[in-house]
């Protein structure tokens, strides 16, 4: 189980006095980690994903699936029976697709997260048992659960805060922490961590967070819409007044709490590297993939009982934890806060990390909001300026929970205060050093994609994650964009069918070196591995570019490094035609696309036939998708709400499709269903299991 610390939670009041002992301390934890870390090389890979779930509970005779609020019981008994299996497997040195999962508490209290276990390994055995071991832990979960519950792996729950009873047991929405109009604190992990997160950014915020989705116009839907189940005249809490003040917004869905973010269900991928300048590259290339598996992955169309005109959940998490108060918001003159902050601190990257040659300073081209005291203090330790600006941009943000009895720490061996800062800076990439005393490497989490409804395609995005990775390392490529392009590409990946819709801007060249290494200029197609110099301190990316080669290197002004792409061009390839209409090929003007690059790169390994066979069963996938052969779970929740006898065309998504839906999803994460109700998202793709 996931170990939270135990303690007295301070008042956001006691807790703004401890803020820069917090981030001092925190500091001071972290140059001890990096002091310990920075030198140590050959960490091999390991990997690991995260798979959050939602446990349902059914009313047959309602027709109603309710979100089950028995995360500790569950948890109580999944964590008797792990203790038990592992005295077994100490000794039985099992596979590791026998190994036993771990779940961990999550914010919602219908919600469990689990992880393989044990992490996984470079082997294209461990890939083959990625699957295999996620649907071993969704049995595992199964077999704690009640007759009546499953656990769904749903982005976002539809009725979660709509009218009438959406948990099991029901509450009414009048809880203190969240004083939400719409969710009961009970839905909250009681664990006091959660609520007391909950109530003190509300406080520090000085109101409730405010989201709001646009509606999703039908036929039937009111216009303007103005939502009327909105309680606008309640007058419980000081709060009550933010809505009819404003900010509940016409045409929009509006949400008023945390829980309509972090009780959001999500895919994340962790990697260790072989260092710390791997990880930093692999921070850095990974980050502008973040948007594009965002929108590939997008699951999310529906909210609070209302279809919504965006498919992602991204954006309602970042307004969900949004602790910025109204000076910090730019609403205000900056009179009792130190920044104005352009971000939540749950939103996308604002700086590159890594300085491989490639990087160019104009990519980091959005103001890096600073605190300059850490940053000296980071420099002063004789960390590089590109890591300290890192962690001074994280170190702005307040710490939200302090526990009275673990303010005082010991600097050389906790890291207490450190991931305090680290692990509530809420983005795309998470940079992971290493925990003290651990053994383990520097690592980078990828954190954008939202959770699949089946394990095949959570292990498919899972995978390709992974895959691209090791393509990235192998054969240098290169993806950086100016960061404002990545910030754009968030945006435009949120939007109703953005994969089929929509262009994201991205690099057209994507090999690092090749215009410029002397051996590509007689055209070999070695990766530029072995060509790239380590300069850790270039300070000027005209010199770093050329430094170790022979021949002349004039980078193309940035604007010239990328274009806009398609969704299908960006996964598929792009092939241009030539001014005189004849296919030109894979060369120097076309974009040879992620899937194509992932084959390559399993071309070049030997890989039996049924482990390809399988691997591409992945890739094929998110190659349909991106082609829009087959649908995203966003496209095809929105269809079959849609599409049901009892919807009427008014955005709204009453307890009874909820509950067909609902129902409809647990077949086909039992793999039924595929070729029928599941076909425009999974059809065809049966044959391959
Ligand atoms: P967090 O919630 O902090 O992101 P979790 O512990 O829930 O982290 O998940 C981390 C993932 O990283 C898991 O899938 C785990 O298997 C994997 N993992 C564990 N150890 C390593 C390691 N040394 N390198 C890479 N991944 C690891
Ligand atoms: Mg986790
Ligand atoms: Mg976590
Ligand atoms: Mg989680
Ligand atoms: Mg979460
Ligand atoms: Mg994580």
């Amino acid at each position: 189980m996931g170990l939270l610390s135990l303690g007295t939670p301070l008042p956001w009041k006691e807790v703004e006095k401890y803020a820069n002992h917090v981030r001092e301390h925190g500091i001071t934890q972290f140059l001890h980690i990096w002091n310990n870390n920075k030198d140590k090389k050959d960490n091999v890979l390991l990997w690991g994903d995260e798979v959050e779930y939602m446990v349902v509970s059914y009313d047959d005779e309602k027709k109603s699936a309710f979100l089950s609020l028995r995360q500790a019981q569950i948890l109580a008994a999944l964590e008797k029976d792990e203790m038990k299996q592992r005295k077994i497997e100490d000794d039985a040195n099992l596979a590791l697709n026998q190994r036993i999962p771990t779940f961990h508490p999550e914010y919602g209290r219908y919600m469990l997260e689990a992880t393989p276990g044990y992490p996984y390994t470079a082997s294209f055995d461990d890939l083959l048992n990625v699957e295999k071991n996620m649907e071993r832990r969704r049995e595992i979960a199964i077999a704690h659960l009640l007759p009546n519950e499953f656990p769904v792996t749903l982005a976002s729950y539809p009725r979660l805060g709509a009218p009438g009873q959406f948990t099991d047991p029901y509450y009414p929405a009048t809880g203190p922490a969240s004083r939400s109009f719409f969710l009961p604190d009970e839905l909250i992990n009681p664990h006091v961590r959660f609520p007391t997160l909950t109530a003190n950014i509300r406080e520090r915020r000085g109101s409730k967070v405010a989201i709001n989705v646009p509606i999703f116009k039908d036929k039937n839907t009111p216009s303007p819409f103005i939502d009327p189940t909105i309680p606008y005249d309640r007058d419980i809490f000081s709060e009550d007044a933010n809505a009819k003040n404003g900010a509940a917004l016409p045409d929009h869905i509006y949400m008023d709490s945390m829980g309509f973010g972090m009780g959001c269900c999500c895919l994340q991928i962790t990697f260790q590297a072989t260092d710390i300048d791997e990880a930093r590259q692999l921070y850095d290339q990974l980050a502008p993939l973040s948007p594009i598996f965002l929108a590939l992955t997008a699951a999310s169309p529906a909210w609070r009982g209302y279809l919504s005109d965006q498919d992602c959940r991204w954006n309602v998490i970042a307004g969900s934890v949004d602790d910025r108060t109204e000076e910090e918001r730019g609403l205000k003159p900056l009179e009792h806060n130190r920044y104005v902050i352009p971000k939540s601190r749950y939103d996308s990257i604002d700086c590159y990390i890594s300085r491989r040659p490639e990087f160019r300073d104009e990519y980091n081209d959005i103001e890096l909001v600073k605190n300059e005291e850490i940053k000296t203090m980071l420099t002063d330790a004789g960390v590089d300026e590109a890591l300290a600006d890192h962690y001074a941009h994280l170190f702005i943000r307040d710490p939200i929970v302090v526990f009275s009895e673990l303010v005082d720490q010991d600097d050389a061996n906790s890291s207490d205060h450190f991931e305090n800062i680290q692990s509530t800076n809420w983005q795309t990439m998470r940079f992971k050093p290493p925990p003290p005393g651990s053994g383990i490497g520097w690592r980078v989490e990828f954190r954008s994609m939202e959770i699949q409804i089946t394990d095949f395609e959570n292990a498919a995005f899972a995978i390709f994650i992974v895959l691209l990775t090791r393509v990235i390392l192998s054969f240098g490529l290169n993806f950086y964009l100016p960061i404002s392009k990545v910030d754009e590409n968030m945006k435009v990946a949120h939007h109703r069918d953005a994969v089929l819709n929509e262009k994201f801007y991205f690099r057209k060249d994507v090999f690092a070196h090749k215009r410029n290494s002397p051996e590509n200029v007689t055209g070999s197609e070695t990766a530029s591995e072995d060509a790239t110099p380590d300069s850790e301190d270039s300070s000027s990316d005209e010199n770093s570019s050329t430094r170790s080669f022979s021949g002349p290197a004039v980078r193309p002004p940035v604007e010239e490094e990328y274009d806009l792409m398609t969704m299908d061009e960006i996964i598929n390839g792009k092939k241009l035609e030539s001014p005189g209409g004849e296919d030109v090929g894979c060369d120097d003007f076309s974009f040879p696309g992620l899937v194509p690059l992932v084959q390559s790169y399993l071309d070049s390994m030997s890989i039996d036939v049924d482990t390809r066979c399988r691997l591409n069963a992945y890739t094929d996938l998110i190659s349909k998708r991106a082609s829009g052969e087959l649908d995203t779970a966003a496209s095809w929740i929105r269809k079959f709400i849609r599409g049901h006898k009892d919807y009427e065309f008014d955005s709204v998504v009453s307890s009874e499709v909820n509950y067909d839906l609902v129902r409809t999803i647990e077949k086909l994460t039992k793999g039924e269903e595929w070729d029928g109700a599941g076909a425009s998202m999974l059809g065809g793709l049966s044959a391959t299991r």
